[in-house]
């Protein structure tokens, strides 16, 4: 079984409030929210940073981009616009080592989610 938190949640060993799913990738309700819609986008192949992305992972990160703007149509947030931001290392706020794009809307952009 993976240590991976992210992982475990996209091979469902782990609970999580998943809302978009395709074979690329999966979206889900932060735990934690700290904007009225918090979604986390992950690539279901794990990539520990951006720091480790290569030209093998660009599809899947164009995946989860792609997500995001749907995740903003189907939220109800495409007109009032979204925030999307991707945690890198530890100076950058980096807690879980899967790659994951923060989904925030319903107030607006702050920079320290
Ligand atoms: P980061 O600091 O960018 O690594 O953010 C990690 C995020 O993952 C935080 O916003 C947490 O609230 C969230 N998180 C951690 N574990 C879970 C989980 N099991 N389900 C949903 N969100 C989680
Ligand atoms: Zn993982």
């Amino acid at each position: 079984m993976t240590d991976c938190p992210f992982c475990r949640i996209v091979a469902r060993q782990s609970p999580a409030d998943v809302v978009y799913e395709d074979d690329a990738v999966l979206a889900f309700k932060d735990i934690y929210p700290k904007a009225p819609v918090h979604l986390l986008i992950v690539p279901k192949r794990h990539i520990a940073s951006l720091l480790d992305a290569s030209e093998a992972d660009v599809d899947t990160l164009g995946r989860c981009v792609l997500a995001a703007r749907r995740l903003a149509e189907t939220t109800g947030y495409a007109g009032k616009g979204f925030r999307l931001s991707v945690n890198t290392g530890p100076e950058g706020g980096q807690v879980v080592y899967h790659v994951h794009f923060h989904f925030t809307a319903g107030r607006r952009s702050r920079t320290d989610v």
